[in-house]
């Protein structure tokens, strides 16, 4: 059996037939135009340009967004597909695309005026501009609330200042969605705001582009804001509630991600299929044996957790969009479904690397080796969007009914 063959048994799910056509045309595509790549722009650590310049030649960078703002209309079910097949592929393409779409352009989609959408969309989903999605701060990872970018009025415009890090896209994202404090003595709830910002606006300085062990051909950046001048109307969603803005696209991520870990592991399983059978001696061994079973039940109820998680956001973005208004236990309990599926999809791709390295043992190891950058790009799904520790305060306090120590 070739890794093809392999992948449709690991991939024993039935999609809808609306979806079929979609994931089957993504994965021609991916493995034409985008595999032959993917592992050089990761030894380089180049952003891979001529990459996402295809992605948005076929229309890949709006799959949730509605056509009529140049999407694809998929929703965030048929988005959390495309990030599963791409991160079959390379997670670092899966993360630019990501932060872009959705974090970038969904919550635009989701908060944004009318004529915000139809200004700002079309050259997003079109691939003319990349996204970004800027909320963490040097003092504000996981704890979020504690953002100290302020917003302050001066004449028509806000003036933006402070320092966000670790920025996805950050130093090549030409429009962003920022969160700033508009009034820090009033908490999250109220003193925060969110912004759409040009880098065109000026007053935008990248101060440092990391180096990462893993995804290492997204670009992830530190960038300082002195006096970006925002005009009063690029407000998405309303003024001071700008929180809720970056925790409902962060619901949204989170679906997306466990979806893109849920791919990743799919593929470690493939490929250490397709080595067993190139060694038929691994295959009998009992440890091996339980090892592969182990990942194969994991895999399997992770993309039910997964796509469970994507059916609910979906149905629930596509009512915010239209603006109804969600009662907040059943928005509690979508934030839970989200928190646990990309925490459990994240941690059943990490075990899976895990247990590919050690059937492999020196052939994982080797620079090169398909399995050494899984290693290493395989983790950052339990890093970012919140990690899972907070991803389980934010499940424990929800069914204890209690804030915790900190
Ligand atoms: C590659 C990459 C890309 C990223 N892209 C973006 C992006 O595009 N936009 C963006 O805004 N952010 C982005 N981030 C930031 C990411 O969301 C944060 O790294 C993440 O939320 C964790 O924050 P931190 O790194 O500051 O860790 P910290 O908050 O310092 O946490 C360190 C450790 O302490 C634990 N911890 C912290 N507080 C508590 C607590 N109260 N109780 C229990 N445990 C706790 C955490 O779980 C973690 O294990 C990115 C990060 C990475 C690594």
């Amino acid at each position: 059996m070739n890794l093809e063959e392999i992948n449709k048994i690991v991939y024993d799910y039935r999609l809808k037939p609306e979806y079929e056509q979609f994931v089957s045309d993504l994965r021609k595509f991916l493995s034409e135009e985008i595999a032959p790549t993917a592992e050089s722009f990761d030894l380089e650590e180049k952003f891979p340009e001529e990459n996402i310049r295809k992605f948005a030649s076929k229309g890949y960078m709006g799959i949730p967004v509605p056509k009529k703002y140049g999407g694809m209309g998929l929703g965030e079910f048929g988005y959390g597909l495309a990030v599963q097949e791409i991160s079959k592929v390379d997670t670092a393409h899966g993360t630019i695309i990501g932060a872009s779409t959705g974090l970038c352009e969904v919550p635009l989609w989701l908060f944004g005026q009318e004529w915000q959408r139809e200004k700002y969309l079309p050259d997003m989903t079109s691939g003319k501009k990349l996204g970004a999605f800027a909320l963490t701060e040097p003092q504000a990872g996981s704890d979020a609330a504690n953002i100290r970018t302020t917003a302050s009025l001066s004449g028509e415009n806000y003036l933006l200042n402070g320092t966000k890090q670790f920025i996805t896209n950050g130093d090549r994202a030409e429009t962003l969605v920022v969160f700033a404090a508009n009034e820090l003595s009033l908490g999250p709830y109220g003193g925060i705001t969110a912004f759409i910002v040009e880098r065109s606006f000026g007053g935008i300085k990248t101060a440092k582009v990391e180096k990462k062990m893993g995804i290492r051909a997204s670009t992830t950046a530190q960038i300082i804001f002195e006096n970006c001048p925002v005009p009063k109307e690029n407000v998405l969603g309303m003024f001071g509630a700008g929180f809720i803005v970056a925790l409902t696209a962060l619901d949204g991520g989170r679906a997306s991600l466990s979806a893109g870990a849920v791919g990743g592991a799919e593929e470690t399983l493939s490929r250490v299929m397709e080595w067993a059978q190139r060694n038929p001696g691994l295959a009998r061994k009992q440890s091996v044996q339980k090892m592969t079973a182990d990942m194969a039940m994991e895999i399997h109820a992770a993309r039910l957790v997964s796509y469970q998680s994507l059916e609910e956001i979906g149905s629930y973005f596509d009512r915010l969009a239209n603006g109804e208004r969600i009662p907040s236990p059943e928005r509690a309990m979508i934030s839970r479904h989200t928190a646990m599926a990309k925490s459990y999809c994240s941690e059943v791709a990490s075990r899976a690397v895990d247990s590919a390295m050690q059937i492999l043992g020196f052939e994982g190891y080797v620079e090169g080796s398909w399995a050494e950058r899984a290693f290493r790009d395989s983790f950052i799904a339990e890093i970012y969007e919140g990690t899972n520790d907070i991803q389980r305060l934010v499940i424990a306090r929800e069914l204890l009914g209690a804030e915790g120590d900190r």
